[in-house]
């Protein structure tokens, strides 16, 4: 038990210090969350087969500091992750942004219901879990800001977020490598406002954040 508690502590510690090196201040509580949330997809992951990532260090890397490398570029109150899967990069963000609301979507019911019962583990008050797929959703507020980890190319995602998107919404797309190929071949209503090489600490991969603004021509989107 003594030395449980002891790893439990060294591991939030060592949390701490890489969302750090992110350039992310996480209070004690915030990161205890965090780990409390690998716990619960862990377990869950048993019976569900929600993530093919499950060694502790790998999981902290790929799922949690992965997902906060965005953190400083949100903007607004309204926030979407589309095809957040089992809750990334929507539900770390929503622990560190207590004051902003997430909406987390996903096309796969299982998903969702993970998302939906590790937001209510947590006492997430902010998030909302809505199963469905992005192109039959008409929400009657746009948003601030979606955020997307590995759905699709730009195009497809560009495609999808169009809906949920009103003009100047913020657009941010987690890539691996520089995805110049894709950037080429943008929509014309959304304008690339740039590219940013990310350091995730201890993840061992290339990593970039795409940032891009809804600009609806004249014609309308
Ligand atoms: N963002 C998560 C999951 C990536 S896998 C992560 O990085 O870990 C891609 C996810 O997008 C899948 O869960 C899939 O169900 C979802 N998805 C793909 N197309 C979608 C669509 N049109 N609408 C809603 N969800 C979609």
């Amino acid at each position: 038990m003594q030395a449980a508690t002891a790893g439990r502590q060294a591991a939030l510690e060592d949390l701490r210090t890489r969302a750090r090196a992110l350039g992310v201040a996480l209070e004690p509580a915030a990161a205890a969350q965090l780990l409390r949330l690998l716990d619960e997809l862990r377990q869950w992951n048993r019976a569900y087969n929600l993530t093919a990532i499950t060694a502790p260090a790998a999981m902290v890397g790929a799922h949690l500091l992965d997902s906060l490398a965005a953190s400083g570029a949100l903007e607004g109150m309204r926030i979407a992750d589309l095809g957040t899967g089992a809750g990334f990069p929507g539900l770390p963000l929503a622990i560190v942004h207590p004051d902003r609301h997430f909406t987390l979507i996903d096309g796969t019911a299982k998903k969702v219901r993970f998302v939906a019962h590790a937001a209510r583990t947590l006492g997430l008050s902010n998030v909302a879990a809505v199963h469905a797929r992005a192109e039959e959703l008409r929400p009657a507020q746009a948003f601030d800001t979606i955020v997307a980890r590995a759905v699709g190319s730009l195009t497809e995602l560009a495609t999808l977020a169009r809906p949920l998107a009103r003009p100047g919404t913020l657009l941010l797309a987690y890539k691996g490598q520089r995805p110049d190929a894709e950037l080429a071949a943008l929509p014309v209503d959304w304008k690339l406002l740039g590219v940013r090489e990310l350091e995730v600490p201890g993840l061992g991969a290339e990593r970039s954040l795409v940032s891009l603004e809804f600009r609806p021509g004249p014609a309308g989107a």
